[in-house]
């Protein structure tokens, strides 16, 4: 058997080039041709050099030789009764993870992404923080998630259909997935770069958000280097109950954090930093608590999605009487803070926050077992 060919899906402008290189193509050329390609790969999305017509045919030829533009394997992709589709993607053995579109989110629809197969944080309340981190998701993997949602939403457009921008479903995209996206930095900023760029798949940077749970550090940086919005897992109001439910607090606590977060460039009433708040019955969702999130976010332009907690199994916590967020939500809403309860989407399908993958790994785990049996 012949081993699989590489493909050059997802790569960034200067992988491209180098890639051009080394089948011969001169040096001096390369970032000319891979242009060329650019649009082809990111903006009419094909999968066969055969269709990059204004590419010379012996160039075509040579790349089908040596690469594909074949996506990641896909593994499952499951469509919820709301609309809501999950695809549990697999980048190698044992390498899998899963990226979820959500309609009706942004301007039209948001695609939630992973950066790592498994975590290195232990939120007590994220499923993904019970895994191991597996590794660090590449450019090209990130990218590919992107590229396997369009391929299918049927949203290249083609020569003869351009598709009208408006007509998009997959408008923005969310680093809310799987992984710590500021510990995979440079990989989510490249990701970032290729599908922004307005040659290719074109989602600009504004509906672009990058969600942490708080690598101070990282944040500013973060701002400078992708122009993206910013998304804090903040779910507590003081260091010490912090300290429990999101342990790299501990590290960074909210003092750090919150000059990091004042540091983010461009801060402004267009772009304003989203904080998560995840709802745990008796744990962080008293009405003394939503006061003091409101005095927290003080000079702060900022958003406030209370997100339901997702219970999932063994998990040391439930989720807040709807009651209970309510009323927390009249007082975020009193101080100025629009519809900040985040609907829950895609539970049929166990889409919804910190449950990706879990069912797979426990399958995997099961089959394990039956094995050693
Ligand atoms: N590591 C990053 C991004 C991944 S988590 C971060 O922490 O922001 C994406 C969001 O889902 C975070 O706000 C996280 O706190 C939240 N989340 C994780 N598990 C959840 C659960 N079981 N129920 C509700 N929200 C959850």
């Amino acid at each position: 058997m012949t081993a699989a060919l590489p493909s050059i899906a997802g790569l960034t402008k200067q992988e491209l080039a180098e890639k051009l290189v080394a089948v011969g193509v001169e040096p001096g050329k390369a970032k000319m041709r891979a242009e060329q390609l650019w649009r082809w790969i990111y903006h009419y999305g094909v999968t066969d050099f055969a269709a990059m017509t204004n590419v010379a045919k012996e160039l075509r030829a040579t790349l089908a030789q040596h690469y594909t533009l074949a996506r990641p394997e896909i593994v499952t992709e499951q469509i919820s009764n709301d609309g809501t589709r999950k695809w549990l993607i697999r980048f190698g053995p044992g390498v899998e993870a899963e990226c979820v579109f959500i309609p009706d989110v942004g301007r039209s629809g948001a695609l939630c992404v992973s950066s790592q197969v498994g975590c290195t944080l232990t939120c007590t309340f994220c499923h993904t923080g019970t895994q191991k981190l597996v590794r660090n998701l590449s450019a090209a993997e990130v990218v590919a998630q992107v590229m396997i949602a369009r391929d299918a939403l049927g949203e290249w457009p083609t020569t003869d259909n351009p598709l009208n921008d408006g007509d998009r479903r997959l408008t923005n995209i969310v680093f809310m997935g799987m992984g710590e996206p500021l510990y995979n930095l440079d990989n989510v900023a490249n990701a970032i770069d290729v599908v922004s760029d307005g040659d290719g798949i074109s989602i600009s940077r504004r509906r672009i958000t990058v969600s942490t749970a708080g690598v101070a550090p990282k944040v500013p940086e973060l701002g400078q280097r992708t122009g993206a919005m910013l998304a804090i897992s903040l779910h507590a109001t003081n260091d010490d109950l912090r300290n429990q439910l999101v342990p790299l607090n501990k590290k960074y606590n909210l003092e750090d954090l919150f000059a990091a977060i004042r540091q983010y460039p461009s801060l402004g009433n267009a772009k304003r930093v989203t904080f998560e708040y995840v709802m745990l019955k008796g744990v962080n969702d008293t009405l003394a608590e939503a006061r003091a999130l409101v005095k927290l976010l003080a000079n702060i332009p900022a958003k406030i999605n209370l997100i339901p907690f997702n219970p999932w199994p063994g998990a040391p916590y439930e989720c807040s009487d709807w009651n209970t967020i309510e009323k927390f939500a009249a007082v975020l809403n009193k101080a100025g803070y629009a519809s900040p309860i985040r609907t829950p989407r895609g539970r049929d399908i166990l889409a919804a926050c910190g449950q990706l993958r879990s069912e797979s790994v426990k399958l995997r785990a099961s089959q394990r077992a039956k094995e050693e049996a």
